[in-house]
């Protein structure tokens, strides 16, 4: 079993620093999402630390964290100061590693888009730059934690996705010279992509080499594992064992895990249940969307299945509403300014196309949305569209799930290339790709019988409330807890 503590490393802190600008002091803004739910207190209660960006240039790294306020009751609050070490960054520097690097290059790869993909030498020296910095501050957190709980078990090292991903073997260095014992974990919230577009990336055997510096890599499903450990083999020339997943690397046997995030299931159910009523008409069925504005998410092609369904079934007409939320997002790069214009024109074109004095086909948000408002949303929906092109997991589709709690429940779209459509078998399935398919695919959610609409929904909630963020949390804590590797066995 495992005892020790958890240092976990990621970009972003689980909350954002505010400086107020006549004080100059700080204050923690909490942030709400399901992994720090689940993570934060697993580092509260075993006295762990937290490395990570605070979101705001800070005079210095020694610059204090304030704790967090009174009446905040989100699960960070607990995480003394004395847990977070904070990682600053020179402004030029962060750009180039993080608008660069991780958002111009290795997210369009990763999602395997190579064609958006941009590869700059600069970019990659400011990320190893900025990778290097992180290890650094992470070898200063094992030093502090190794002070202060002497008897607590070997801590796990556990860095987080595509932005970190060169870190492990400098922590793994610095610590083996410095007798700070510890083991070490990677999981990559994104798509891992097939070997013939991985190898694109000029420096493609670095980021391996990075990732097998932990003792286990984690993936949010089997095809992202099974990408990896080929990249191994034909990159780097390990010895690899497909079916239980290993890579030999360095001397070292690196354990790859297939470990499926789940949202916060209890919390969606208890929003659905206290949420008010925020579409105020039940006459109206409403096919619901909610996805950041990112080219990953389909919303092109969404538009465009709906507007196929107005033209091949206009009993829909008048009846039917696409609400569609679109979250702004990483505005600072060009691809996604373009994006929006793309959408706003095509929101405009079906409007004008099909809108009469009473009825209008398609709302548009572009606005972040809270959870409770949307708790309310998934839960009176008749439909709702989940049509990524390609997206790692998608926590929407499990949310949709978890509101669905009235009597006679909607009906969930998922595409194949979302992680989660990997396991949510029950949900109809939809090529974003195939416009016309799509467009039936819609009607037929929106025409399917009762009976049909509860047996599919009440497999895939029971799906969602057993394998819930909390299940994921306690797996990788599982994962992690035994050190013995079985032999390599087959290659
Ligand atoms: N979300 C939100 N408000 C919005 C839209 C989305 O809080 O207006 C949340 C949503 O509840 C979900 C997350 O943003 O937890 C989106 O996660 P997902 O995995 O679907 O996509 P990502 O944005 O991580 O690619």
């Amino acid at each position: 079993p495992c005892k020790g503590s958890l240092i976990v490393v990621s970009n972003r802190l689980p909350f954002v620093l505010v400086r107020n600008e006549e004080t100059q002091s700080l204050s923690r803004k909490a942030s709400a999402g399901g992994l720090v739910t689940a993570v934060a207190p697993v580092v509260i209660r075993g006295n762990g630390l937290w490395v990570g960006w605070p979101g705001i240039q800070l005079t210095s790294e020694e610059e204090p964290i304030p704790e967090s306020d009174p009446s905040d009751q989100t699960p960070t609050a607990g995480l003394k100061s004395s847990q977070v070490v904070s990682v600053n960054l020179d402004p030029k520097i962060f750009d180039s590693y993080y608008n660069g690097c991780c958002n111009k290059t290795f997210w369009p790869l990763f999602h395997s888009m190579p064609g958006r993909a941009t590869f700059s030498s600069d970019h990659w020296k400011n990320y190893v730059t900025v990778n290097k910095h992180f290890a650094k501050r992470t070898i200063e957190a094992l030093e502090k934690h190794h002070k202060n709980n002497k008897s607590n078990g070997t801590p796990i090292v556990w860095i987080h996705d595509y932005h970190l991903m060169l870190a492990s073997n400098w922590v793994r260095e610095q610590a083996e010279e410095r007798k700070l014992e510890c083991r070490m974990a990677f999981f990559l919230h994104i798509p891992f992509p097939p070997w013939d577009i991985f190898r694109l990336f000029p420096w493609s055997d670095e980021i391996l080499q990075g990732m097998l510096g932990c003792d286990m890599v984690g993936f949010h499903i089997q095809d992202y594992c099974l990408n990896f450990v080929d990249c191994c083999q034909r990159n780097l020339g390990c010895r690899v064992d497909r079916n239980n997943l290993l890579v030999e690397h360095g001397g070292r046997t690196v354990r790859v895990r297939p470990l499926p995030i789940g949202i916060p299931y209890d919390r969606f159910v208890h929003l659905a249940e206290t949420a008010e009523k925020v579409l105020k008409t039940s006459k109206m069925k409403i096919v619901l969307g909610v996805d950041r504005l990112d080219y990953t998410k389909g919303l092109v092609n969404r538009l465009q299945a709906f507007e196929s369904l107005l033209v091949k079934y206009p009993e829909h007409r008048g009846k039917v509403s696409l609400l569609q939320i679109s979250v702004p997002s990483r505005t600072d790069v060009k691809e996604y300014r373009e994006l929006k214009e793309e959408v706003d024109q095509l929101v405009g074109r079906i409007n004008g196309r099909f809108t009469t004095a009473n009825w209008a086909p398609i709302r548009y948000i572009y606005d972040y949305v809270g959870q409770a408002e949307l708790a309310a949303l998934y839960r009176d929906a008749a439909v709702c569209l989940v049509t990524p092109l390609r997206d790692g997991m998608n926590l929407v589709a499990k949310e949709f799930v978890a509101c669905q709690i009235n009597k006679v429940p909607g009906v969930l779209v998922i595409s194949p290339f979302a992680g989660a459509g990997e396991m949510m078998h029950e949900a109809l399935q939809c090529n974003p790709y195939e416009i016309d398919d799509a467009a039936e695919v819609i009607h037929r959610a929106l025409t399917m019988p009762e009976d049909e609409r509860i047996l599919r929904m009440s497999r895939l909630r029971s799906r969602e409330q057993e394998c819930d963020v909390n299940h994921w949390m306690r797996t990788f804590m599982k994962a992690m807890g035994t050190v013995e590797f079985d032999d390599i066995g087959t290659t």
